[in-house]
Order: C-alpha cells, then structure tokens, then sequence
C-alpha cells in the first residue's frame, strides 16, 4: 500500500471491504405468535434492507468511508432489490455475486407485543458464496485498509478472504457473529481486531462477561489466542478494549434507548470507517462507535436507524 496516500487521504476516508451477508428482513409485528393450526392476523408489516454484512457496509459508508461488498445473491427480485439499495447507499457492488441457483437470504422476524422477537433465516446465496468467488474479487480486498467479515457466511470464504487481506498488509476485523464456540486458530492467526458483544465473548471465552472485570479477563482469553486487539461491545456499558499496551473501559453515551437493533452494527462501521490503519487513534475511534451507536439506539430499525457522520457531533 502507497503510504503517501495514507498520509494524505487516510484520516479523511478509510477503504472498508466487507465480507458478509446480504438479508431482507420481514418484520411482522402480531398481538401474539399463533398456535399450531391457528391463523391470526399481523398488525403489521415491515421489509427492510439486513444482514450483518449489509448493515455494517451502510454504517461504514455513511460514517465516512469508501465501501466495497464481497458476497452473494440469487438472480431473484429480492437479489436486484438489496444490489439496488447497497448501490444507492454509494457501495460497490462489483464483488457480489449473483448466484441463478440460490435465493437471495432473507430473514422472517416476528415482534409480538411484548417485544419478544423471534428470528427465523433462510441463508440461502449467503452460504452458496465460495473461496473461488472471494479470489475474483482479490483486488477489492488488497486495496482497501480494513477488512471486515462475521459468520453469517461460510468459514473457508472468510478465511480466504483474511489470507489474501494479510498478505496484503490490510488490516482485519472479525464480529464473530453470530456465536460460535470456537474460531478455527487460522482464522484468528489473521485477524487484526475481534469485536464481540457479551454473549459471543462469553461462548468464545467461557468467562460470563457483565461488567468491567470479567470483560478483561474474557478480552485476556482471547488476546493469549494471538489477536492483537480485542474489544467487546458491552451495551448500555460501552466498550471493554485491550492491546499489548493499553486496555480500559469507554463508557457509553447515556441515552434512552428506545431499539437496539444494529448497535453492534453500526459499531463495526463507525470503527472502520474512522480508526488509523496503524491504530494509533484507536481509542477516539472507539469512542466513535460509542457515539455513532448511541444514536443508532434511539431509532426504530435497523438501516434506518444509523446514522451519518455530519450527526455526530464532535466532544
Ligand atoms: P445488536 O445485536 O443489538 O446490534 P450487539 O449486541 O452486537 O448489538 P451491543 O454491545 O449491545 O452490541 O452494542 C454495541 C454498542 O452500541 C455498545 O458498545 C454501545 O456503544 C452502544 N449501545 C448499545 N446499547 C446502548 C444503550 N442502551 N445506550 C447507549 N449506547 C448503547
């Protein structure tokens, strides 16, 4: 990578590349789930642009930086919608492959009226998207600063995509999202930061996280296992980070969160988007995603609820 343009460009707009899914979510909000057998009307209905993938490209685009998406869709209507509304967001599209013999994943959420929700995913081209079609996208990957995947996708895709960002010098994030118990060690030999919430840390470590200390040493567990930087998402807490230097607790904004859907989310973004390639600013970056998450919080939805840049204001 040029470190001229580092110098010149990098504070004002960081190159992101996720790697990740691309969902439509359908919200149905209902008095109550119904009964076997039973049939009962919604209240209403709501589709949405989702994905873990997704959601953090928009974060990031819309907090300042360049994006381009690796993933997959099918050649249905639902594939030309998201492809439609990541292109609108001002995403690169070029890496996603539109895949004839999958559906594009969609995800049926159902709220009933004590807000319990329920989820249920059709993955569909999200886990049909191979290495191979990582590779054709190698040049997306190689000039960007940051690297971002979760596991919504499948683990050899990430892999590959991590490989080729590492022999590169882009730097990596991993949201090991949703939870799994362990992370293949490859994976974690090329992961530059790893953004857990609570519970994720919790299955990864074994260490019930709820409060500053059980964080660090869950973040401690996770650091032995040869990632440079940890930092997990503690809710309405904030923030527990640890490097080889420094550790610490960023406390969140207080606010009256009214949705939390895509706090983590716009998090990841809001991270990439501001944080130095050589992470020298890493703790004014995560207050960032301290305060672009706060805002995400106090609004319905999911992509609806991120916010832009130009709404953060600065301390
Ligand atoms: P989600 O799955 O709902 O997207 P998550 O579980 O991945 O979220 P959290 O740890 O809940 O992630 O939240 C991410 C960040 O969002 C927190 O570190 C914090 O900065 C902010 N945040 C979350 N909840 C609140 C809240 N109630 N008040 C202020 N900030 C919040």
């Amino acid at each position: 990578m040029n470190d001229s343009r580092h110098q010149n460009e990098v504070t004002l707009m960081n190159k992101v590349t996720i790697v990740g899914s691309i969902n439509l979510d359908t919200t149905l909000y209902l008095q109550r789930v119904p009964e076997p057998g039973e049939t009962i009307r919604i209240q209403k209905l709501i589709t949405s642009g989702g994905g873990k993938g997704a959601n953090q490209a928009i974060a990031a685009q819309r907090l300042g930086a360049k994006v381009a998406f690796i993933g997959a869709v099918g050649t249905d209507d639902v594939g030309q919608q998201m492809l439609n509304l990541l292109r609108a967001a001002a995403i690169n599209v070029d890496g996603i492959a539109q895949l004839a013999d999958h559906t594009t994943g969609q995800a049926f959420i159902t709220v009933d009226e004590q807000g319990e929700n329920r989820i249920m995913i059709n993955a569909g081209a999200n886990t049909a998207f191979t290495p191979e079609q990582v590779r054709q996208s190698q040049p997306l990957i190689t000039t960007s600063d940051f690297l971002i995947a979760q596991f919504e996708t499948e683990l050899k895709s990430t892999l590959e995509a991590f490989s080729l960002a590492k022999k590169a010098g882009v730097k990596t994030i991993l949201n090991p999202a949703p939870a799994i118990a362990s992370i293949p060690p490859e994976l974690l030999a090329l992961t530059d930061i790893i953004v857990p919430n609570e519970t994720e840390a919790e299955i990864l470590t074994g260490v019930h996280v709820y409060d500053e200390k059980s964080a660090q040493l869950a973040a401690t567990k996770l650091a032995d296992s040869g990632v440079s930087i940890v930092v997990i998402t503690l809710g309405k807490a904030g923030v527990y980070y640890q490097t080889a230097s420094q550790q610490g607790l960023i406390p969140a904004l207080r606010v009256k969160a009214i949705d939390t859907t895509a706090a983590g989310d716009t998090f990841i973004g809001a991270l990439a988007s501001v944080l130095q390639p050589d992470f020298s600013n890493l703790t004014e970056a995560l207050l960032f995603g301290n305060q672009a998450s706060a805002i995400t919080v106090q609004r319905l939805g999911a992509q609806d609820a991120i916010p832009f840049k130009d709404e953060i204001t600065p301390d």
